[in-house]
């Protein structure tokens, strides 16, 4: 089939590669099985090597020898996820952008369930692992940091981090995705307007090669979950997020120091000694720290140019 003549792909799949080498054949196999089975229409599966040190480029450059529709990317070395992520979506071309692992804990026969749910309006269908099958030490950090991160960024999901999720072609480029934030990319697209959902997907162990995280990245996400809030929630009014930190910081401790102070003229009690005393001094301290802090974030936003126009999904009426 010449260039001119391949058509556009409807389904681009953004897969991020660290030393799967083991998996990817099958795994394209299963991906193309699926799209022939449910007659999905033209697709591209797009792998990105984020420094892989076996032989999984040699993989990708064996798949996309034959015809369309594998391409691959190398990164020059090991830049983690999100980037890898960043990359593939910057080439996806296609109306739906799926990502997913390369180690086949996800199954790709849940592809049509995720265009299902797409057509009923959703922008963003991320995975839920219902029955995960992965070690305790990994799981149950995993509740804890969905409860949290998902309470804080306003998204109704049980598994925000399912690698698994199928975006529709806007979704993507709106997403300022760098670090380690592919954790959070439902509550990135709730911030933007766009609709987020899940679906219970299946999850396989790991057969092949070794998982890349630990329990430890639970906890990075939480510092994440700062910059992610910092960044979405409270990017126009970071006086807000500072201010009323330091508002409650302050009120808490003129309390402390009223009811002290109460207590040495009514009772006599002396006031110096107390504990009381320090932590009431103390917070009214940091509460005035950190009113100034938002402050001066507040004017440094206020230098920055306020672009609106992603914000915006129609239009009607000439300018
Ligand atoms: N991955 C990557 N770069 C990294 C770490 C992981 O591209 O720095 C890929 C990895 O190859 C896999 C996916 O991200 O396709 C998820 O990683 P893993 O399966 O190790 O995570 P887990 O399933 O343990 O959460
Ligand atoms: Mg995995």
């Amino acid at each position: 089939m010449d260039a001119a003549a391949e058509p556009t792909p409807r389904l681009s799949f953004v897969i991020p590669v660290l030393n799967e080498g083991e998996t990817l054949d099958t795994l394209y196999a299963k991906i193309a099985a699926t799209i022939q089975a449910h007659d999905l229409g033209p697709f591209e599966v797009i792998f990105v090597d984020d420094g892989s040190t076996d032989d999984s480029w040699a993989r990708v450059t064996t798949l996309a020898a034959a015809p369309p529709p594998v391409r691959g990317l190398r990164f020059r070395r090991n830049f983690g996820k999100a980037a890898a992520l960043a990359a593939g979506f910057a080439e996806a071309r296609g109306e739906v952008v799926f990502t997913l692992d390369a180690d086949l804990q996800d199954d790709p026969e849940e592809i049509p369930r995720f265009l299902e749910k797409l057509d009923e309006g959703y922008d963003l269908v991320s995975g839920w692992k219902k029955d995960r099958h992965d070690p305790l030490e990994k799981r149950l950090p995993s509740k804890l940091f969905n409860a949290v991160a998902c309470r804080a960024g306003g998204v109704r999901l049980h598994d925000m981090n399912c690698g698994f999720k199928a975006y529709r072609r806007e979704v993507p480029p709106t997403l300022k995705l760098y670090g380690e934030l592919h954790r959070y990319m439902p509550v990135l697209a709730h911030a933007e307007g766009f609709r987020v959902t899940e679906i219970p997907v299946r999850h396989h162990p790991r057969e092949h090669g070794v998982s890349k995280y630990g329990w430890k990245r639970y906890f990075k996400g939480l510092l994440d979950l700062l910059t992610v809030l910092a960044t979405t929630r409270f990017l126009d009014r970071p006086g807000h997020l500072f201010g009323g930190l330091g508002l409650g910081a302050s009120a808490i401790g003129f309390l402390i120091l009223f009811y002290i102070s109460c207590m040495k003229l009514i009772a006599g009690v002396p006031i110096s000694g107390r504990p009381l005393f320090f932590l009431g001094i103390l917070l009214m301290l940091l509460g005035g720290q950190l009113i100034s802090l938002g402050v001066i974030a507040e004017l440094i936003i206020r230098f920055q140019r306020h672009d609106n126009s992603s914000k915006i999904v129609e239009r009607i009426g000439k300018p």
